[in-house]
């Protein structure tokens, strides 16, 4: 008798849920007239950002491309006449990207920065292959103080060691030996 009264509690409970929502306004939102506006850190499209002075962040170090578990980043480092390091092109295969953000999480640069902006699907997935030209934007993204180059140990064309922001002085080593 108690397995049955059960039994009604439970149906009238979950026919009292149904009744209540009959009386909501529904929460669709229809998509894509209405682009429900996500986080900063949400993580889709990835760019190559610039350092506040207009520069190519980027000094294809190659950590990104190492880091990802996919394998889908490839470039070529190369060197300008100052010394800077750049990457002579860069590529991105979206088609296997997993989104995870490992290689914005390696990046020393801040160059490589993932950005909300999911809409970007193709029917042809060579389409999905982006290059640097497509990945480079104008911008500093979401790190807009960041220049690695005036917090370089390594003399650049702005300052030699120990001259940069928050640099100290390169220790001699013979000092150090016990
Ligand atoms: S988000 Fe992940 S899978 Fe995509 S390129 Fe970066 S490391 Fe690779
Ligand atoms: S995007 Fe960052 S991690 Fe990748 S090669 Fe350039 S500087 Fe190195």
């Amino acid at each position: 008798m108690s397995d049955v009264f059960e039994a009604l509690i439970a149906l009238a409970s979950g026919f009292g849920t149904t009744f209540k929502h009959l009386f909501r306004r529904p929460i669709t939102e229809s998509y894509p007239e209405y682009k429900r506006p996500l986080p900063a850190r949400s993580r889709a499209r990835i760019i190559l950002t610039r350092d506040p002075d207009g520069e190519e962040r980027c000094v294809a170090c190659y950590l990104c491309s190492a880091a990802c578990p996919v394998s889908c980043i490839s470039m070529q480092s190369t060197e300008r006449e100052d010394g800077r390091r750049y990457a002579i092109w860069f590529r991105i295969n979206f088609a296997r990207c997993i989104y995870c953000g490992l290689c914005e999480e390696a990046c020393p640069t801040s160059a490589i920065q993932l950005t909300p902006d999911y809409e970007f699907c193709e029917r042809d997935i060579l389409k999905m292959v982006a290059e640097k030209e497509n990945l480079l934007v104008a911008h500093c993204g979401k790190d807009p103080e960041y220049n690695f180059y005036r917090y370089a140990g390594i003399t650049t064309a702005g300052a030699g060691k120990g001259q940069h922001i928050k640099e100290s002085n390169p220790v001699d080593v013979k000092s150090i030996l016990p």
